[in-house]
């Protein structure tokens, strides 16, 4: 005897699970713990997420940052070192050995220190959005 069953289909509007909060999501990830809980720790080595986290279970595999993180951090390290290059430039003219030996290791450091958080926070807001695998429905 053949049954019919009807096709579970996945729709915003069958979403059911509670709201995200999407600053909470990216502050939480920014000090590099879970979206979720807030507590986990979320990577597992510099820029390497865990693969759950320790304390929620929420699962990180899904997220997809690609190369965003590294984008927004030149952008955000641009935009502090480069105003500041120029004012030092039009105002005092040092040598151009001496602004290289002062941009350049504070270029490396701020995007080295930004980098990890910019990419949490860019996890969470995946997670606040559901967005690849993050939500409840089928991973896209
Ligand atoms: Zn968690």
């Amino acid at each position: 005897m053949m049954t019919l069953t009807t096709p579970k289909i996945w729709s915003a509007t069958l979403d059911s699970s509670a709201k995200r909060n999407v600053w909470t999501a990216m502050k939480r990830g920014f000090t590099c713990r879970c979206p979720n809980c807030g507590e986990g720790k979320m990577f597992r080595a510099f820029l390497k997420t865990a693969d759950h986290c320790d304390k929620c279970g929420q699962d990180f595999s899904a997220h997809r940052a690609d190369d965003l993180p590294a984008y927004l951090v030149i952008v955000i390290v641009g935009h502090i070192v480069v105003p500041i290059a120029l004012w030092i430039e039009t105002n005092y003219s040092p040598s151009v050995a001496l602004q290289l030996a002062i941009y350049l290791p504070i270029t490396l450091i701020a995007s080295l220190l930004l980098l990890q958080p910019v990419k949490g926070a860019v996890v969470g807001l995946q997670w606040a959005f559901r967005m690849h695998g993050f939500g409840d429905g089928p991973a896209d």
